[in-house]
């Protein structure tokens, strides 16, 4: 997205800036003085390139007031500088004007580049949901809304049955339907401590809650398998009501044993029986799995308050599509633009605002394009990719160290094994 962000503003600035100078040319020459024409131009430039550079080229969706403030902080910091470099070569010095400004220009732009990416409109900083909506239930038998602590209906005194000691709210489904088998969940819960991919993962939905909901207090994670991810979050924030839902109760008994205090749901993710309910919602390499990946979509917007957001990883690029992703009972890979255009809302309605989407296993692509490319249909073990041996594993930690620093500075891969999408209710 680093790239995609130059593009639109180095688009933005060069249109922007080759009009500039040649007014600039065209004013000198009918003789107005070149810091004159210089100091007009620039106040032009300002204006004509906060709305382009704020709602196409960083996306931004925070406070205008304060990002305008800043920007006019940066273009009167970049301006001054303009100044000093005309009056030094130009007055002092006796180079051409013309070059002079030309250079002056092109340092102007990059540095404003980088003062709009990281300080002025950046998405980051902003106050976590403040939404102050009660939490609601929606009774899946009756649709009635009601708040309560337990999920007895007060109006037709339905409650939902259990299964395996988890409130069952898609029994139906629990044990069988289309997606992962529930009989590989003992073996995932062992082998997803230390793996490299599933400890990176995690660490990047606790920097996404931490960056950007700072201020959450409820999270409510769709699909939470085994509560690897649970686990983690419960560790980072000791204080947060914690939800999870998962379709089979076999994930249900691996998470109650990991998590402590969270309340595990079991739940079918196109039918959520909740209403402005949470401040943040995650799915973990679930929505793939899912055919009505929108509804799911609508389902989250539904079940969040006002001011939250979602957080989701997927598997990307459909040309890595191997054997590996029919045995996981994927149903797509996605790219980042059917993802996005999800998530907007362009296919249903429109819900929300992504703030940042990276790919992620970056580095480590070549290798995941090698080792699907070369294993074909010699196992039919969905887990298989995570047995790797533990030196490799070690290297591969490592490497996704790094990958994780890099997605902390606030930078984003253009391409990756997975998606993150961390995006906010509208
Ligand atoms: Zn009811």
């Amino acid at each position: 997205m680093i790239g995609g962000q130059m593009l639109r503003y180095i688009l933005v600035g060069s249109t922007s800036n080759i009009v500039l100078y040649l007014l600039y040319i065209a004013l000198t020459a009918l003789g107005v003085g070149h810091k004159m024409a210089m100091t007009g131009l620039f106040l032009l430039g300002v204006f004509q390139t906060f709305i382009l550079n704020k709602r196409w080229t960083f996306a931004h969706t925070g406070d205008t007031k304060r990002s305008l403030f800043r920007y006019l902080i940066a273009y009167g910091g970049c301006y001054l500088l303009n100044l000093s470099i005309l009056i030094l070569f130009v007055d002092h010095l006796g180079f051409s004007h013309q070059i002079i400004q030309g250079a002056a220009i092109m340092l102007a732009a990059a540095l404003l580049f980088l003062l709009q990416k990281y300080w002025i409109f950046t998405n980051a900083d902003k106050p976590g949901a403040t939404g102050k909506g009660v939490g609601v239930k929606r009774c899946p038998a009756c649709a009635k809304r009601f708040n309560s602590v337990d999920w007895q209906c007060p109006a037709c005194g339905n409650e939902p049955t259990k299964i395996d000691g988890f409130l069952a709210f898609a029994p139906e489904l629990a044990y069988e339907g289309k997606g992962f088998r529930p009989e590989y969940f003992e073996e995932l819960t062992r082998l997803e401590t230390g793996n490299f991919w599933f400890e990176a993962r995690n660490k990047l939905i606790i920097h996404a809650l931490q960056r950007y909901f700072p201020k959450f207090k409820s999270f409510f994670e769709i699909g939470c398998g085994t509560g690897f991810v649970l686990s983690k979050v419960r560790t980072a924030f000791p204080q947060a009501v914690l939800v999870g839902s998962e379709i089979y109760t076999a994930g249900l008994a691996c998470a109650a044993r990991r998590v402590a205090g969270a309340e595990l749901l079991q739940m079918d993710a196109r039918r959520l029986p909740f209403e402005s309910h949470f401040y943040v919602i995650g799915a973990f390499d679930v929505l793939e799995h899912i055919d009505e990946d929108e509804i799911v979509l609508n389902e989250m917007y539904k079940a969040l308050k006002p001011g939250g957001g979602i957080i989701l990883t997927v598997p990307q690029h459909p040309w890595l599509w191997s054997y590996q992703d029919e045995v996981a009972c994927h149903v797509r890979r996605y790219t980042a633009e059917d993802i996005r255009r999800k998530v907007e809302g362009y296919v249903m309605d429109a819900w929300f605002d992504i703030v940042r989407m990276t790919s992620f296993v970056f580095f480590l692509l070549p290798f995941m394009w090698v080792s699907r490319k070369l294993t074909r249909r010699k196992f039919s073990d969905p887990l298989a990719e995570l047995k790797i041996g533990p030196p490799l594993n070690e290297i591969f930690k490592v490497v996704m160290k790094l990958e994780e620093m890099v997605i902390e500075l606030g930078v984003d891969f253009p391409v990756g094994g997975s998606l993150l999408i961390i995006a906010k209710k509208r």
